[in-house]
């Protein structure tokens, strides 16, 4: 694990993009802090009939150029740091996908699944209510992150909406389809790294050779790429959750390892494959690593052990700054997390549009406006990196805080 914690990390990789930008100090100075961070304490009442105190946070990064956007993770790690942290993140992501949107982020300090149906929807409700004088479809606009679901975004709208008094599908993204989700959010995330990967590859002269990977992760976003980067020769040979990993040189399949894992809860013990470590899965001899879980998994004790040629970052935070200088060293790629994971983010952009118009696109559409968008930042971004001859996270960097400056340039410093 990294010496540093998440805001750290986050402090240092714009130390390392600033030298490449021409601007002043003054701007660099506003980007390094969280412009608000709401903490909020909710009074859980637990089936049993006792109260638990929960914390929670909504942190507003940067609004240069537009309202915060970011989803709402519920972890037993979570804390304000982190979650200032993913909600710069969110400000680079955004400004990266070229979204017209700052970055905001929450979270709450929970085990969410030790708690009931019932818990979790009152513990969700809590939160929403929290945050509801923080927020709104035009301030700041909230979606999932880790273990929180269409469902979880349904409480929060409803009790939104409720405070309020009127109808605001738009203050929320990442909605089931009925109350005006959008097609194609689910698999979003994934969807966005597989066009991203698929530049990268071309470049590469790799696009059409057959690959492999391993995703330590197998959550949304992870078990998605499985589902889809077959679409592009990648072969998964092995997958990891918090309770372990399953790896198979000749390949794992996708139906079955969910019928397992859904069974199971996990995709150790699946019979398909042989039992490893996730630090197997880290290490394992593949073309592409892809992280999709949490923060500081590649660090300096493992990274000169990754054997993979590219790092595709579904997580956000997943490699800390020692590793990403070590990976890069040995000739490693590293595909960063603020485009290589922002689908999703891009996705939700696509919702809020539709809410507001309430002009519904087909999938199709969506698709193609997200490979539109991702290629576009790609390229762009891959010019910086040759340019300057720096890593692809700095290059990245250098496009979305020259872009997030520039607005506060025109904006100017005012009160
Ligand atoms: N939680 C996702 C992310 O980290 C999505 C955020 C959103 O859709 O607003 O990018």
């Amino acid at each position: 694990m990294s010496k540093m914690n998440p805001y750290e990390m986050f402090l240092k990789q714009v130390d390392e993009a600033a030298p490449f930008l021409k601007v002043e100090q003054e701007f660099i100075d506003i980007l390094k802090e969280p412009k608000e961070v709401l903490e909020i304490t909710i009074p859980l009442r637990l089936d049993d009939g006792t109260v638990k105190v929960v914390k929670g946070w909504r942190s507003h990064h940067n609004n240069a150029l537009g309202p915060y956007k970011g989803g709402v993770r519920y972890h037993s790690n979570v804390c304000k740091e982190e979650v200032m942290a993913l909600s710069a993140w969110m400000s680079i992501k955004c400004a990266t996908a070229m979204l017209p949107y700052g970055g905001g982020k929450g979270g709450i300090r929970i085990a969410p699944r030790e708690l009931s149906q019932g818990e979790l929807e009152r513990l969700s409700r809590g939160f929403a209510l929290g945050i509801s004088r923080f927020m709104g479809t035009d301030v700041d606009i909230p979606a999932p992150d880790v273990y929180t679901t269409p469902q979880i975004m349904s409480w929060f709208v409803d009790t939104y909406e409720k405070v309020k008094g009127w109808s605001e599908p738009s203050c929320y993204t990442g909605k089931p389809l009925e109350l005006g989700g959008s097609l194609g959010r689910g698999d979003a995330t994934a969807r966005g790294g597989m066009y991203v990967l698929r530049e990268a590859l071309k470049d590469m002269g790799l696009l059409g050779k057959p690959l492999t990977a391993t995703i330590q992760g197998y959550g949304n976003a992870g078990s998605f790429a499985h589902a889809l980067y077959d679409q592009i020769g990648i072969k998964v040979v092995g997958a990891s959750d918090s309770k372990g990993g399953t790896y198979n040189p000749k390949g794992l399949d996708y139906a079955d390892l969910m019928k397992h894992k859904r069974a199971s809860g996990t995709v150790s013990d699946y019979p398909g494959g042989e039992k490893v470590s996730t630090d197997q899965i880290l290490e394992a001899p593949v073309d592409i690593l892809i992280p999709a879980a949490l923060e500081g998994v590649v660090n300096e004790a493992n990274a000169a052990k990754v054997k993979a040629k590219i790092v595709l970052e579904l997580a956000n935070g997943p490699t800390t700054p020692e590793a990403d200088v070590i990976l890069h060293e040995n000739g490693t790629l590293v595909i960063p997390d603020v485009l290589a994971n922002s689908g999703g983010v891009t996705v939700s952009c696509f919702e809020w549009i539709q809410g507001r118009t309430g002009d519904f696109w087909s999938e199709k559409t969506v698709h193609e406006k997200l490979d539109e968008r991702l290629t576009q930042a790609f390229g762009e971004i891959w010019k910086i990196k040759k340019e300057h001859n720096i890593r692809m996270r700095q290059a990245t960097y250098v496009r979305a805080m020259g872009r997030i400056i520039s607005g506060m340039r025109f904006r100017g410093i005012w009160p």
